[in-house]
């Protein structure tokens, strides 16, 4: 059920449900932070592996303490720049944050959302709440209440609706070794936004035997059609002719190709506007009965690169 009522959301976190809720990245799927019962849901309704940790958000950075320690002066400084808002850190855990929400690894992956429903219920609870995109494993992530109720139905306890999610991609997430910062997970708010505050970051977002933030999996974020990513769309619709064809373009239609089968995600070249639209335009088009979806790389830089690592993750078998 979609719904805008916050006080029936706040009751059924209070009794151990899980709801959806919006966040200015992608739609949560969320539970009591500290309640087991609702955190096993949270895996079992998204079919994650409990290897996948889950990021627990709080509702300002006075909340801090309540679930990390050890919190070098560098993430204070990057929190107060950048809460509420997409930036997802990773900081040793406080002992009692459950195991499960973790993956069993001593660290805790904690953001304050920059949305006035999310904080609004945040501001209503005495606990945090873990919640980690609201689509099942692999899946394309949802960006409106829709999305959500499309995937769970009556599976979860309600949707609660905030619109389209202004950023449209998932937090960026970063962690701290030996004083240098580490981004793991390519996101909403670009390495040059980082770089400003903290100096040149090492990025490690390719994937390794160990999975570290498992956003680094890399078939993620995947249509069901058959989806590819190339520089040079004429080639692959040369390559692919006679097959049926979707394309998820930059800034401006193909001609000479069907109109209704183009996406094209920002017409202003803006990558934010991009960003913001990406999720709805792969869900719209792998509803179309296509063969096939040629996306187009956008250019390699600010969000462009967070956009292109989600069109590569989801191009992968
Ligand atoms: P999702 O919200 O579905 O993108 O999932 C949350 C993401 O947070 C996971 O995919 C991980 O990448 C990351 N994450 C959460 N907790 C940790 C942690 N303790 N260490 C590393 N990554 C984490
Ligand atoms: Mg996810």
């Amino acid at each position: 059920m979609i719904s805008t009522d916050i006080n029936l959301a706040v009751q059924h976190l209070k009794e151990n449900g899980i709801i959806g809720f919006p966040t200015e990245t992608v739609y949560g799927l969320a539970g009591n932070a500290f309640d087991t019962e609702a955190i096993h849901k949270i895996f079992e309704v998204k079919k994650r592996p409990t290897f996948n940790p889950l990021i627990v958000h709080i509702k300002g950075i006075e909340d801090l303490k309540q679930v990390a320690t050890e919190i070098p002066p560098m993430a204070h400084e990057l929190a107060n720049t950048f809460w509420p808002g997409p930036l997802t850190l990773l900081l040793k855990k406080q002992p009692y944050i459950p195991d499960l929400v973790t993956a069993n690894l001593d660290t805790v992956a904690v953001r304050v959302p920059n949305h006035p429903v999310a904080l609004s219920l945040l501001n209503q609870l005495d606990f945090p709440l873990v919640a980690p995109s609201a689509n099942p494993f692999t899946n394309i992530s949802p960006t409106r209440a829709e999305h959500v109720e499309n995937y769970f139905g009556n599976q979860i306890n309600m949707v609660l609706d905030g619109g389209e999610c202004s950023a449209g991609i998932e937090s960026t997430i970063i962690g701290f070794n030996n004083n240098k910062v580490v981004v793991y997970r390519l996101g909403a708010l670009s390495l040059e936004e980082i770089e400003k505050v903290s100096g040149s970051v090492l990025l490690i977002t390719k994937n390794d035997k160990k999975t570290i933030a498992p956003g680094m999996l890399l078939k993620h974020y995947a249509p069901k059609t058959d989806f590819i990513i190339t520089q040079n769309i004429q080639e692959e619709l040369d390559w692919y002719s006679g097959q049926k064809i979707g394309l998820l373009l930059f800034d401006s239609y193909l001609p000479y190709f069907e109109k209704k089968n183009q996406i094209v995600l920002s017409e202003e070249s803006d990558l934010k506007i991009a960003a913001r639209k990406l999720y709805n335009a792969m869900h719209k088009l792998d509803k179309m009965n296509l063969d096939l979806i040629i996306a187009e790389r956008l250019p390699d830089y600010g969000l462009g690169i967070s956009i292109n690592d989600r069109l590569v993750r989801a191009s992968k078998k």
